[in-house]
């Protein structure tokens, strides 16, 4: 049985490297016909908020990545204080009292010798006698996991073969002085108690990765497969963390930014598979391959979506659309010519909303000095209506028989005088829908 999980800390909103890791581990559950769960990493009780858990499942469900089952870390105390008092009475989470600011030191001294910033577990020498002392001092200490000085192996399932020193990292801090739960030791209990099978997540996380293994098999657990997929960065391949602000899914579903077009991208970007759009959950599921995936940092241009996302709406069914379109007030009778017309005409799905406007209102013209006879001419032999699919056929050819002119010089001045505008739909279509037309 496959289980996976997808984890943010609900203290912002989602943005396109979550959904990167989100997607993997949906599609992998969902190849199998497992399980996908939504996991909160709420344990920073400050900066996790309600609103921001219901804006992530809000992004998720808006994309159809819907969760099997959903999780809470703050409910889930418990079980964290019972694994801490396991390792504990093992031997492996010692209580230490530096400062922030010593540690600092002791960092900066160790990088000015060359070394490593590795925890020098001064703690560990402590008797208890100078942990009351220190105790009284300073409060309560934190606690950090006491990691067996090996190699720790695992196969990746994008990286391959990886082997950390165990020796080359600091001893994590499991639990702060003030008692909350860190990340790592809510995050491997979880792991452990939910069955997870394979943990999916960005490349930042292989040293946290090396330690879990560790504090796993300290707990009893069973370990699951890992894989890290690169982390995404901007097209010229400078950082994307600073702008990921920027990146968050709600904008980008604000700037309508179609679902099936993130997704369609998201699940191929920085694989073998060249990237297309995918018109159901099923066809990205179809040769979802992680191994594919390659290790190098994947460049994403938020570009990139805006031809998927013309794309996915220019190839909706009217039945998609009719009630965005009656919505606009756009009558039932010509609702489906308006939306052949308008289809390809579109960036995003709101564009409809100016199609319509001008339909309904027209447009202002747009008459160059030396067209303006012509128009004019062509306006007086435009039949009074109602117009159907053969009228600008009929219209043109006798403007053309009246004026003489032909191909662009004849059709651009009249598409500039009905619609304001070079480019756009073809007149056919548009003509018989404009309920307002200027005849000057
Ligand atoms: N809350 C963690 C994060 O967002 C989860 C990492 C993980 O998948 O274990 O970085």
């Amino acid at each position: 049985m496959t289980t996976t999980r997808f984890a943010p800390s609900p203290t912002g909103y989602i943005h396109i490297g979550n959904l990167r890791t989100a997607l993997m581990n949906y599609l992998i559950a969902k190849q199998a016909g497992g399980t996908f769960i939504l996991r909160l990493d709420d344990t920073d009780p400050v900066r996790s908020t309600k609103e921001y858990a219901d804006a992530i499942k809000e992004d998720l469900t808006w994309l159809g990545l819907t969760w099997d089952r959903e999780e809470t870390q703050s409910t889930r105390l418990a079980r964290y204080d019972a694994a801490a008092d396991e390792l504990r009475a093992s031997g492996r989470l010692y209580e230490c009292f530096e400062t922030p600011t010593e540690l600092d030191l002791k960092r900066k001294k160790q990088l000015n010798m060359g070394k490593p910033p590795v925890y020098d577990r001064s703690a560990l020498a402590l008797s208890d006698a100078e942990k009351d002392v220190l105790r009284a001092e300073r409060g309560a200490g934190h606690w950090r996991f006491k990691l067996d000085h090996e190699r720790i192996e695992f196969t990746d399932g994008i990286l391959g073969d990886i082997s950390i020193d165990a020796a080359s990292v600091s001893d994590p801090v499991l639990i702060r002085g003030d008692g909350q739960y860190l990340y790592t030791l809510a995050s491997v209990c979880d792991d452990v108690d939910f069955g997870i099978t394979y943990v999916v997540r960005g490349s930042d996380h292989v040293t946290n990765t090396a330690t879990q293994i560790q504090i796993i098999r300290a707990l009893g657990g069973t370990v699951p497969r890992f894989a890290h997929h690169s982390l995404l960065t901007g097209p010229q391949g400078e950082a994307l963390s600073k702008r990921l602000g920027t990146l968050a899914l709600r904008d980008l579903r604000e700037q309508g930014i179609e679902p099936m077009a993130l997704l369609s991208l998201l699940a191929r970007l920085g694989s073998a598979d060249p990237v297309e759009l995918r018109r159901s959950h099923d066809e990205l599921i179809q040769g979802f391959d992680l191994s594919k995936f390659g290790s190098a940092p994947t460049k994403f241009d938020v570009e990139d979506l805006k031809p998927l996302t013309h794309k996915t709406v220019a190839g909706l069914p009217f039945s998609e659309m009719k009630d965005a379109i009656a919505e606009l007030g756009v009558p039932d009778a010509i609702a489906e010519d308006f939306w052949a017309m308008a289809h390809d005409n579109i960036a995003t799905r709101k564009d409809i909303a100016d199609w319509w406007a001008l339909c309904r209102d027209g447009a202002t013209p747009l008459i160059d000095d030396e067209d303006k006879e012509f128009v004019e001419t062509a306006m007086g032999l435009l039949p009074d209506g109602p117009f159907d699919g053969t009228t600008w056929k009929a219209w043109t050819s006798a403007v053309k028989e009246a004026t003489g002119r032909k191909g662009r010089g004849l059709f651009m001045p009249l598409r500039k005088a009905l619609t304001g505008m070079e480019h756009g739909p073809d007149m056919s279509k548009l003509l018989p829908l404009l309920q307002n037309i200027s005849r000057g």
